[in-house]
């Protein structure tokens, strides 16, 4: 992708410095929030009781920890089988000058997607806001709950804010063999899609009905909410290339990336089997099918996973 020397977004939070610095002093720093007494670094058997705790705030305050959009393969903490990385206190290697240059790449893709959606939403007679992009890392508050960085980026529709470890894309280059710039765009435009699906209240519907529904009812439906996602980064590649900086090989690491992270695939690498009623994103061919949808039509009313067959 020819990004370099694009307009790049000033919706960037920055909290790469702040993030390490441990659950305990972001969870005691508002007032009136509940206080987890931590005495000193947190342990195996600490944490997983600090888990149980976080989880226990979040029901308190009345927010939802599953309403996370998650988009790693490693659950999500809080409940997501207890991954909390202990490097509290540590300053970790992303913030190094290597990383910076990620940072322009990301905040590029973000301006991308700004314009992009500004322009489609104005076409529908709506307005676009801009969601905030949070880098962080090893473990961030959201107003959607703790997260470790081993869950993935996600998007919360709580703060409208993307959520991203720029570690994540070594993971996706080296554990699961997607690589290339346009596959992290992908993840990107991925997040976004998800804010785009905040802004139209499609995330609001999918919420209210996952209320009245079974465990394999809600994945399923959670399937076609983050279809519909990978096809509207699809719809954004499109105008993407459309404006000529796409280069060649592109579109087929974005795509490569979606058969990466695809549910059967991811399963069969990490647990040598697949579940597909425990399925909550798509398969590798859905994914992949959804993208290129999107990508070649670059109509929203062709990312309708709702009313159609996945
Ligand atoms: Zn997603």
């Amino acid at each position: 992708m020819l990004w370099r020397g694009r307009r790049q977004s000033d919706n960037i939070e920055d909290e790469r410095s702040d993030s390490g610095g441990g659950l305990g002093g972001g969870l005691g720093g508002s007032p009136g929030q509940f206080r987890i007494p931590i005495g000193g670094r947190a342990g195996g058997g600490s944490s997983i009781i600090l888990v149980i705790l976080v989880v226990l705030a979040g029901w308190y305050f009345g927010f939802d920890p599953s309403q996370i959009l998650g988009d790693g393969s490693g659950g999500l903490v809080p409940g997501g089988g207890g991954q909390i990385t202990d490097n509290s206190g540590a300053q970790d290697s992303t913030g190094a000058p290597a990383s910076d240059e990620m940072k322009q790449f990301v905040a590029t893709v973000l301006a991308e997607t700004e314009d992009t959606w500004t322009g489609i939403f104005k076409a529908n007679g709506l307005t676009y806001e801009d969601p905030k992009l949070v880098l962080f890392s090893g473990q961030i508050r959201s107003a959607c709950g703790f997260a470790s960085s081993a869950a993935g980026p996600f998007y919360c529709p709580g703060d409208h804010k993307v959520y991203l470890d720029m570690t994540f894309f070594q993971q996706l280059d080296q554990q699961f063999g997607a690589s290339g710039e346009f596959a992290r765009a992908y993840v990107i435009a991925h997040e976004v899609g998800h804010h785009v699906q905040n802004l139209t209240g499609i995330m609001q519907k999918f919420n209210q009905m996952r209320q009245s529904m079974g465990e394999a009812e809600a994945n399923q439906m959670s399937v076609r909410v983050e279809l519909q996602a990978d096809c509207f980064a699809g719809v954004w590649a499109h105008y993407t290339a459309q404006k000529g900086i796409l280069e060649q090989g592109d579109m087929e690491s974005a795509l490569n990336a979606a058969k990466q992270i695809g549910d059967d695939t991811l399963q069969k690498k990490m647990q040598g089997y697949v579940v597909p009623e425990s399925f909550n994103h798509g398969t590798s061919a859905q994914r992949q099918t959804w993208l290129a949808r999107g990508y070649k039509s670059g109509k929203l009313s062709d990312c309708d996973t709702f009313n159609n067959p996945v």
